[in-house]
């Protein structure tokens, strides 16, 4: 296959597995058109009183489990999550907080299911990401596009947690590249039963689960082409073979990372996931999940090391004075407490959007993991700085927090793709418009003119219009205008990016990386100020006279809305060609 060819499969790959079905305006797709889809992000989301109730009770029952049963370096230390803690976590509904009641589950929504996340990542990550693999991705596939049937032969026990489940995409050959999955599923002539063929490596719960949500690729009726398809797996069947069940690993050790083969594994035709052939796109809208809560986690890990650096900055002293006394700490932790307040509000607004049922909330849900696991990551490195020395021994949680912190920003979908998708999906839209435009200039007709003119208008509409920032609070007002002004500069920007790169931009990671970049502290900063509106405004309404302390709030706004005006700056001044020019030089490869 030849460059061209390579590259248009891949587009219509992206095309069928991005842009298939009805497409509502939700809030990143909004953006890049210039407009500030008020709805889906303000007012700030409240959970429902008979569910907040529900939340009350549950966390309750979780903190006191946790506090008498977790123990996090121990876990780390045995490389295991002993059974009574998986167990208890079971019995208080963790393990099937989404599923429906009837199928055994809490029936609780994406937000409440995000607060308890949030709770179990600000003690052990090794069980937030163990509770992920379960139930954020493991059983979702099972939870979105199960049938009835098939919900009620599986739901029940994995709900409880008395089994469990994993999710099973990554191979050798399709990691980041997940279209390229090489496990075989072939129908048997009656077409009663599939033979799966292939590994998988990388599996968090492959050792323990009783139930593997599988991908495999299978011929297409037809045609010659061939599709990935989701199925249900379970070991107990002839030839699947556990060939590692706890690969050692840098962090989150009480994880089951492991490695299967299926080696003419008969999987009856009930056990398929979803539509056939449709596996790609159950896998991305199960990672949509998975993605929200790894924020929700990384909200609680972040607020753990900000406690901790607090409690240290107050009571350690140097040169006679306690650490919090000196700027470069007080800086650290200003930048923690601010990050901290982002990264809730952030995972409360985009577990909302799919509560709420927007259709189409990839972008949010990338945003969301990308902007949380970097941010956790430098969290993480400013506290363990302000420990010094003390944080390198084993005595104190730093160490095993900095090594657990790693997997987020390679797992489910590394930052460098994430970010590469937010720009270009983003820019998708305009960049059709614009399409329309340039094909109509080149070959005028009658039917191109109406379209093109619709496109005209909205391109237009956007380019002279600064949108409306709708906050209730006077005191936000200002934030509120500048942020509206900045998302009029970021339209500008990715219009003036469509316009003269063109096609070759779906190859240009440093440009995709600042219109991504900006885009997601756009997202972060409306969280914050959403949320930051909400809690004035209920502070208002009981009469409290006492101020509200936002400094961390208005701290992270100043320091998004510069960090937008950066990424935008850095369109048109880079040192991109040298940057490029000496990778390739290293690389060996010829000058571009
Ligand atoms: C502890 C752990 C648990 C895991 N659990 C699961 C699980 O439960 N289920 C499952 O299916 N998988 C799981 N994974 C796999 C994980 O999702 C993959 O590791 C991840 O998707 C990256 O794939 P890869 O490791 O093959 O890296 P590669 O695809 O080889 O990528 C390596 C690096 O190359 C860069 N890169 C790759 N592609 C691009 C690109 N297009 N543009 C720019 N840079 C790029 C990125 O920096 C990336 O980090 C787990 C992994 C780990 C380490």
């Amino acid at each position: 296959m030849n460059k061209v060819e390579a590259r248009q499969k891949e587009i219509q790959q992206a095309e069928e597995l991005l842009f298939a079905g009805p497409q509502a305006v939700g809030f990143a797709k909004g953006l890049f058109q210039g407009y500030f889809v008020s709805d889906w992000v303000m007012p700030y989301p409240r959970i429902p009183a008979t569910q907040q109730a529900e939340l009350d009770k549950t966390l309750i029952e979780l903190r006191q489990f946790l506090g008498e049963h977790l123990d996090p370096a121990e876990i780390d230390r045995q490389a295991d999550i002993p059974r009574d803690v998986i167990d208890g976590l079971g019995r208080v509904g963790v393990l099937g907080a989404t599923a429906p009641v009837e199928y055994g589950g809490r029936g609780f929504t994406q937000m409440v299911n995000c607060k308890l996340l949030e709770e179990i990542g600000r003690r052990c990550a090794s069980t937030s990401v163990f509770v992920n693999a379960h139930h954020s991705i493991g059983i979702r596939a099972l939870l979105l596009f199960g049938t009835h049937e098939q919900k009620q032969r599986w739901l029940p026990k994995l709900s409880t947690g008395e089994q469990l489940g994993a999710f099973a995409l990554t191979e050798r050959e399709a990691g980041s590249d997940a279209a390229n999955v090489q496990m075989q599923a072939h129908p048997t002539e009656d077409g009663a039963h599939f033979i799966l063929n292939g590994e998988k490596r990388y599996i968090t719960n492959a050792g323990i689960a009783q139930v593997l949500t599988v991908m495999a690729r299978t011929p297409m009726p037809g045609s010659d082409k061939t599709a990935v398809t989701a199925f249900l797996i379970t070991p107990d069947m002839p030839g699947f073979t556990l060939l590692e069940a706890r690969m050692p690993k840098l962090g989150i050790r009480g994880t089951a990372t492991g490695r299967f083969a299926l080696r003419d594994v008969k999987v009856p035709r009930e056990n398929i996931l979803g539509p056939m052939g449709k596996g790609l796109k159950v896998a991305l809208t199960v990672l949509d999940f998975g993605r929200t809560t790894f924020g929700a986690c990384c909200t609680g890990a972040a607020k753990t090391c900000l406690q901790l650096a607090v409690d240290h900055a107050n009571t350690r002293k140097q040169f006679n004075k306690t650490l919090g006394e000196f700027d470069l700490v007080k800086k650290k932790i200003a930048r923690m407490a601010a990050d901290a307040y982002a990264m809730e509000a952030m995972t409360t607004i985009t577990a909302s959007l799919i509560d709420r049922g927007l259709e189409d909330y990839m972008i949010e849900t990338a945003m969301l993991k990308v902007f949380t696991t970097e941010r956790l990551w430098e969290v993480v490195n400013d506290v363990f700085q302000i420990y010094g020395g003390s944080a390198y021994f084993v005595d104190l949680p730093l160490e095993r927090m900095l090594r657990d912190a790693r997997i987020n920003q390679i797992g489910e979908g590394s930052n460098e793709v994430l970010t590469s998708f937010i720009a270009l999906v983003g820019m998708r839209g305009p960049g059709m418009e614009f399409k329309e435009i340039y094909d109509t200039v080149m070959k005028p007709s009658r039917d191109r003119m109406s379209k093109a003119w619709a496109a005209g208008m909205n391109r237009l509409g956007a380019a002279i219009r600064v949108p409306d920032v709708p906050v209730q609070s006077e005191q936000l007002r200002g934030h509120a205008r500048k942020l509206g002004r900045l998302i009029w500069r970021f339209n500008f920007a990715v219009n003036r990016a469509l316009i003269i790169y063109r096609e070759p931009i779906l190859d240009m990671q440093l440009v995709q990386e600042r219109i991504a970049g900006a885009a997601m502290d756009l997202f972060a900063s409306t969280c914050v100020l959403s949320r930051q509106d909400a809690e004035l405004q209920f502070a208002r309404r009981n009469g409290d006279s006492a101020p509200l302390d936002h400094s961390a709030a208005d701290l992270f706004l100043r320091q998004s809305f510069r960090r937008i005006r950066r990424f935008l700056g850095g369109l048109t001044d880079n040192d991109d060609k040298s940057m490029l020019a000496t990778a390739n030089s290293v690389l060996g490869k010829p000058r571009s």
